[in-house]
């Protein structure tokens, strides 16, 4: 539990608040100045919290000057209502209080909970990581799913990994993929900055769960460009006592696919994805057993102990969801696996929108979002459970979007196996013939069939995914190009 000095918080993040920060911490006679991490909603940061007896006063993008002015109302004494967002009457918590209203009260604040108010370098007020058998039964029986295309277990039961790593011979290792590498996606990027020792704790609860009797390496993999990340991810393995190494790896797509990230960690030079089976949790790591999950899932695993998971059971727990693309400012929130995906919107201020791209990069294209949150319900939509929405306005082309993200996926992908290395180039030219006045449904239809059957890793499986789903969508839109004419204006087309 936090004590009760006078506080001001200030949200410290990759996108800014050190200045604010600074000038807070000059300012500071009496009151306690705490450097914490994102909350999720961009449009609020950086946001100041100036906390009095049961009171906190929520001041959104702050700056240094007002940050001082806040500082010097905290020691005379008074709480800084004047200009704030909202005011929070509370008693002693550990966790964000949540506005009556507004972005940060969209959703739920579970594994989100401490982002952005707990200073993310110091120890979580409770650990399970000396709970390892409490952890592997409380996962196994509620029959957790991993997040993420970076997590080894994506919308599998983890437990069933830790049992194949645990029951193989060698010694196991426990790596926790934060390499995200999607300019949409902030869900692992809020949690390692905003809360580090929470997540590091999860994994090192895994870690003694896998080994039982043997000590197993814990290793965060991060990209290049995590900087802050980076940082914080050190200093709460100091303040755990842990001895957890961080591995950077290159701040490319591809890098985040598990195996992929493996061989990231291993130094090679070309990434390519290793054929299945065996699987990471037989052979990974420098062929050691390796238990690869994302920080997403091993927050899921943390809250599933310490409070228990409800909501979708064939989905326990709630899902990190980024709202970006034509928004004012991108927010993470966090949305119980049973309630719509729409609720998300909320926190960008429910704005209209033409397609929204459910699941990141090969995300599938909708006009609705009226689908549960859960990896299940989205499959089943055609979706991808990813965790990212973009919003796209009336301005956007369903066919050039497709077209983007079939070109990202012919320069991207590895090499490594036909359907998807020539499968992307032959989905792009045909995207292209549509242009050229030739539309054909049937082939297409076909090509990303076979890409998503065939292809070796999840990268191949979903990389036709934008495509498939826009033609069901958006076919009238398919058909006008090849007509010679962009309904949006968009796009250039031979008439
Ligand atoms: S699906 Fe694509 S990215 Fe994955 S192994 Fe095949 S070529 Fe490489």
């Amino acid at each position: 539990m936090e004590e009760r000095e006078p506080t001001v918080r200030v949200t410290v993040d990759s996108d800014g608040g050190p200045a604010v920060l600074v000038a807070a911490r000059e300012a500071a006679e009496g009151s306690a100045v705490r450097e914490v991490g994102p909350t999720g909603i961009t449009a609020l940061s950086p946001l100041v919290l100036a906390t009095l007896g049961d009171s906190t006063a929520f001041h959104a993008n702050c700056t240094p000057e007002r940050a001082v002015a806040i500082v010097e109302s905290l020691d005379a004494g008074d709480l800084p209502t004047e200009g704030a967002y909202a005011i929070v009457e509370h008693g002693t918590i550990s966790d964000l209080p949540i506005p009556a209203s507004g972005p940060l009260a969209v959703g739920g604040r579970r594994v989100l909970g401490r982002c952005g108010w707990a200073e993310p370098t110091a120890a979580p007020p409770e650990e399970i990581a000396d709970r390892p058998d409490e952890v592997f039964e409380t996962v196994r029986k509620t029959g957790l799913l991993g997040r993420g295309r970076g997590d080894a277990a994506a919308d599998a039961p983890v437990a069933e990994q830790w049992v194949r790593a645990r029951e193989t011979a060698g010694e196991p290792v426990v790596v926790v993929n934060g390499n995200e590498a999607d300019p949409g996606a902030a869900m692992d990027r809020t949690l390692l900055e905003g809360a580090p020792a929470e997540v590091l704790d999860a994994a090192l609860a895994v870690a003694a769960a896998v080994g039982e009797a043997v000590p197993v390496d814990v290793v965060v993999y991060l990209n290049e460009a995590d900087e802050l990340a980076r940082e914080r991810v050190a200093a709460a393995a100091a303040a755990l006592g842990a001895a957890i190494d961080v591995v950077v790896g290159p701040d490319l797509f591809i890098a985040g696919e598990p195996t992929m990230a493996l061989e990231a960690m291993e130094g090679a030079d070309r990434l390519e994805a290793r054929l299945r089976p065996p699987g990471p949790a037989e052979y990974g790591l420098f062929g050691r057993p390796t238990v690869v999950h994302t920080p997403r899932t091993f927050a899921q695993g943390r809250e599933a102990v310490l409070h228990g998971v409800g909501f979708d059971a064939a989905d326990p727990g709630t899902r990190l969801v980024t709202v970006t693309g034509d928004v004012r400012a991108p927010a993470t929130v966090e949305v119980p696996t049973g309630r719509p995906l729409s609720d998300a919107l909320a926190a960008v201020g429910d704005p209209a929108f033409k397609m929204a791209g459910v699941g990141g990069r090969f995300g599938g294209l909708t006009r609705r979002l009226d689908v549960p949150a859960s990896a299940p319900a989205l499959a089943a939509a055609g979706l991808g459970t990813e965790g990212v929405v973009e919003l796209f306005d009336d301005s956007r082309c369903a066919v050039a979007m497709a077209g983007h993200r079939a070109r990202f996926a012919r320069e991207e992908n590895c090499g490594r196996c036909v359907p998807c290395r020539e499968g992307s180039t032959q989905l792009h030219e045909l995207l292209r013939d549509v242009y050229g006045g030739r539309y054909e449904d049937a082939k297409l239809r076909e090509l990303c069939r076979v890409m998503g059957a065939t292809s070796v890793c999840d990268f191949g499986r979903a990389a036709a995914r934008p495509v498939l789903t826009a033609m069901d969508e958006f076919e009238a839109e398919f058909r006008a190009h090849a007509d010679g004419r962009c309904p949006t204006g968009e796009c250039e087309v031979r008439p």
